[in-house]
């Protein structure tokens, strides 16, 4: 498992944006259609825009219609960790990254084959790093 990666509020309100910081240490949501990837179709790795961490590919990425970047699973199993979130009367599972705890977005059961999930990932937490073309 990789080291965590670990700062202070003001640590991170000092190296990302207004928005990511809202987005990602205030557990914020972007607002749907807004983001940067919600109809990326790019291939690559999105990666966490705090700490880096590698947490879905382009290969799992799909078009839900909500306005956010979909995704039917993360990169790897340890890329992400869950929370219950019962903010706003609802019962959602929070997706978070597992190196900086990073909220990401949630994940829901209405996805498509082969997983029937749904990683519903604010753009603003992303960073794709695009593949690069072979030589
Ligand atoms: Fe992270």
């Amino acid at each position: 498992m990789a080291e965590k990666v670990v700062k202070s509020e003001e640590e991170w309100r000092q190296i990302l944006t207004p928005e990511q910081f809202y987005v990602c240490r205030q557990k914020g949501t972007e607002r749907a259609f807004s983001g940067a990837y919600y109809d990326c179709k790019e291939e690559g790795t999105y990666h966490c825009v705090c700490c880096g961490a590698a947490l879905f590919s382009s290969a799992t990425k799909y078009d839900s219609g909500t306005g956010w970047p979909s995704f039917w699973a993360p990169l790897h199993e340890d890329a992400v960790r869950y929370a219950e979130d019962r903010s706003w009367f609802m019962r959602r599972t929070e997706v978070l990254c597992s190196r900086c705890d990073a909220h990401l977005g949630h994940v829901f059961n209405d996805g498509p084959p082969p997983t029937g999930l749904r990683y519903c990932i604010n753009s603003v937490a992303l960073k794709l790093v695009k593949k690069t073309p072979d030589a």
